[in-house]
């Protein structure tokens, strides 16, 4: 069977040339795995992140080993009491057409709740990101003004529209193209958005945002946050989620160059990584899977097909290639 395997670590920009698709033996299930034939696999942003050699809060991928991320299949061998062939399962070994693993590592799912793909958006990690980014990290309360970047993006979809199911006063967002920022305002209800490569951040987001900013979701970094910190109110607050712009920088990139408002406007910014969340998992699928299921909560779905084409997937995911997530059938 496929599978898709790192040939080279990339310098900068990631090319096809750092991937190999290979045919390679599928490994029969032990004792307590299951076989699962993959139907949807995950590209993310911090994917690339694993492409270097460099200690993070994930491993990085090995050369020559194929690659791994969220993926959703059926299971097609069982050695394990707990799950059954027939049924599918979320789990971590995405980038091949069929994974053997663990029973324990996997997740029953079911379409008769949600069709399989919102496994890995919204009712999956990135949902699960925007819940935790907003309501936890960033204190969100009814009232806020909340910016958020990378807005057309899965994570950023779901910020903008939960803030304002929950009674944000304005939602702002910024994507790169003017088909998404028609897409925010005209589809999911942001107040307002505007395309970051038309003119500066700053000055768009002033116009955007004349009364402040309480919360700044940032999915982007570099001149969209230094952007946010200006257009802060006093107290704000900010969930450092990402900072797509420079996943693929080979230096540091210069920092805000007006970190002392953190201190004449009282703000505060929380880091965090959406694995750490687990005892919120609960919350966050009663509070999102009723949204999704009247319509309140739209998500939108890149899909591109074929894991031959999952390289170049997850090349556009970094290029916003995509419109709410990106996800690559098998
Ligand atoms: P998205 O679906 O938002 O895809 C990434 C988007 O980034 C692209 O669509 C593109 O949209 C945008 N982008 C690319 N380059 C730039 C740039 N130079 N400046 C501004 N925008 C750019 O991905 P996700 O929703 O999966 O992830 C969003 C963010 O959340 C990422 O930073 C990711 O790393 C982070 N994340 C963090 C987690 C955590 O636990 N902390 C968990 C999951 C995600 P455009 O056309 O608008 O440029």
């Amino acid at each position: 069977a496929l599978e898709v395997r790192l040939a080279s670590r990339p310098h900068g920009r990631p090319t096809p040339e750092n991937f190999d698709v290979v045919e390679a033996p599928v490994r029969a299930p032990g004792d307590g795995e299951i076989l699962v034939r993959n139907k949807v696999m995950s590209v993310d942003p911090y994917m690339r992140g694993r492409m270097n050699d460099a200690k993070s809060y994930v491993p990085p991928f090995q050369l020559g080993e194929p690659l791994d991320g969220g993926a959703v299949g059926e299971v097609v061998t069982s050695n394990s009491p707990d799950i059954r062939p027939g049924q599918n399962v979320l789990h971590q070994l995405g980038w091949r057409e069929y994974a053997t693993l663990s029973a324990k590592h996997a997740t029953v799912v079911s379409e008769d709740v949600a069709p399989l793909n919102a496994y890995l958006g919204v009712l999956g990690m990135p949902g699960m990101t925007a819940y935790v980014g907003l309501f936890d990290k960033a204190r969100f309360r009814d009232g806020d003004t909340v910016f958020v970047s990378g807005a057309a993006g899965a994570v950023g979809s779901f910020v903008g529209q939960m803030a304002k199911l929950r009674g944000a006063k304005r939602v702002v967002g910024s994507a790169g193209s003017p088909e998404k920022v028609r897409h925010l305002v005209d589809e999911l209800g942001f107040d307002a958005a505007f395309n970051y490569k038309d003119g500066p951040v700053g000055e768009q987001l002033r116009s955007a945002a004349a009364d402040g900013v309480d919360v700044y979701f940032d999915n982007v970094g570099g001149d969209h946050l230094e952007a946010a910190i200006a257009a802060m109110n006093d107290f704000g607050r900010i969930a450092a989620c990402g900072a797509v712009s420079q996943y693929n920088a080979t230096s540091p990139e210069p920092g805000p160059r007006n970190m002392f408002q953190f201190v004449t406007k009282r703000l505060s910014m929380q880091g965090f990584i959406v694995a750490d969340e687990g005892h919120r998992k609960d919350d966050f699928l009663a509070d999102v899977a009723p949204w999704v299921a009247d319509g309140s909560l739209r998500y939108s779905e890149t899909i591109v097909d074929g894991l031959r084409n999952a390289p170049d997937a997850f090349l556009g995911v970094l290029e916003g290639r995509n419109k709410g997530k990106m996800l690559v059938t098998l």
